[in-house]
């Protein structure tokens, strides 16, 4: 079964309504108490997080007994991957148990599909991931290449079998109502590539269900969630890959656009060029900045295994002079381009991946002058931090497996989960 929307968990995540029974108040209960243990990394305890939901004590031990019981967590002594020794803190001389990913619990399978390669992993409850293929497309079509995906996809549904609570997908394309709209590869375009990948009809309703988004934005969401900008009011998020994608954040949710399409800020003549770009449009920000703006500079052509080269033109820069002017323009033109966005969304920081990592990592002056260049003179004492990401090349993956848990974390999500004796793995 595919679900032909892509990205629309607001309606999802805000609760389906108020709870009015006592058995909806509890199924609501049991999916705040399951979201904040995901939230929570699997990291604190249950004191923690009966404070941080506002639970009655002897609520919060029925309802991790209930969950636990359906095999969706499990209490650990102290949070998986602590060191030895760090054991959970005491609470009236009792120790208090860590609720954790079950190993019998919620999968969430997560594809990066890029235009060059793909990259499938299983994500835990806890956020724990696991990769389980990592493939180059080599000589063959774009075609080809996701029907490879699909048949590993459905492989690996099988080895877990009931524990899949969903798919998701990180695509190299701005996405509306599932499908490919601008992809990078031609034989990609207009590509539902959710009902591509869906699961044969029979297949029991979350297990099946693949949700696909853009790869920049569902790498904005990782870092909201697990990375950088965790915690941050109003975040602008920037991948840089080929093009230039990105969102903006805000309380930890995308803003997405009327269509799911927004963020496409790599096509905003930012820099002041009026060429004409494959977009449609002309004088866009990527020609100047990100892998097309190096490789211009330096006067490679934009074909082929772009990003490859444009990390050498990186790795080059502190020998090579041409190569070493080719990063100062590029990350200037990256500068310059944040600083107006800045001006124009106000956010608290500004979390860059990709590309755009490497390039700030690299040549940080150039980003930085052509980032205060741009911004208005008010803004310039204290400029929103530019914080390089932390979640490198499992960013997009992380992103599409928090795609599948926003759904799955809901009271309608659970109640598709099946009861231990049911499951088939
Ligand atoms: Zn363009």
């Amino acid at each position: 079964m595919a679900v032909d929307q892509a990205w629309h968990h607001r309606s999802v995540r805000k609760d389906e309504g108020a709870a009015t029974t006592s058995a909806e108040l509890r199924a609501h209960n049991l999916a705040r108490l399951l979201r904040a243990v995901h939230d929570g990394g699997g990291q604190l305890t249950r004191a923690q997080l009966t404070r941080q939901l506002s639970l009655a004590r002897g609520t919060a031990t029925v309802l991790v007994r209930d969950l636990a019981g359906r095999q969706l967590i499990e209490e650990l002594s102290s949070p998986a991957g602590a060191p030895e020794g760090l054991k959970a803190p005491r609470t009236r001389g009792r120790p208090t148990g860590v609720p954790s990913a079950h190993p019998q619990g919620p999968v969430a399978l997560a594809i990066d599909l890029r235009d060059d390669s793909f990259t499938l992993a299983a994500f835990e409850l806890t956020g724990r991931c696991t990769v389980l293929d990592r493939k180059e497309r080599e000589a063959i079509s774009g075609t080809r290449m996701l029907a490879d995906v699909a048949a590993r996809l459905k492989s690996h549904r099988r080895q877990f079998g009931d524990r899949v609570v969903g798919v998701g997908v990180a695509v190299p394309s701005p996405v509306s109502a599932g499908q490919m709209v601008q992809p990078t590869l031609p034989d990609w375009q207009d590509l539902g590539v959710a009902d591509i990948l869906a699961a044969d009809e029979g297949d029991r309703g979350f297990a099946g269900a693949v949700l696909a988004g853009n790869d920049a934005t569902l790498a904005g969401l990782a870092e909201a969630r697990r990375g950088v900008l965790r915690g941050v009011s109003v975040a602008l998020h920037l991948h840089v890959a080929t093009g230039i994608g990105g969102v903006l954040l805000s309380g930890g949710l995308p803003v997405t656009g009327a269509h799911g399409s927004a963020g496409e800020f790599g096509h905003m003549p930012l820099t002041g060029g009026s060429e004409p770009c494959r977009c449609g449009s002309a004088g866009c920000w990527e020609l100047d900045a990100g892998a097309r703006g190096l490789l211009r500079a330096v006067g490679q052509p934009e074909e082929g295994d772009r990003m490859v080269r444009a990390e050498q033109v990186i790795a080059a820069a502190a020998t090579d002079p041409g190569c070493g002017e080719a990063l100062a323009r590029a990350a200037e033109a990256l500068g310059r381009g944040i600083g107006a966005l800045v001006n124009a969304q106000d956010p608290e920081a500004v979390g860059l991946s990709g590309l755009a990592a490497e390039v700030y990592q690299a040549a940080p002056g150039p980003v930085r002058a052509g980032y205060l260049a741009t911004l208005m003179r008010f803004r310039r004492p204290a400029p929103p931090a530019l914080l390089p990401s932390t979640l490198g090349d499992l960013g997009a993956l992380t992103g599409a497996s928090e795609l599948v848990f926003d759904a799955f974390l809901t009271p309608r999500g659970l109640g598709a989960w099946p009861v231990p004796e049911e499951k088939t793995a």
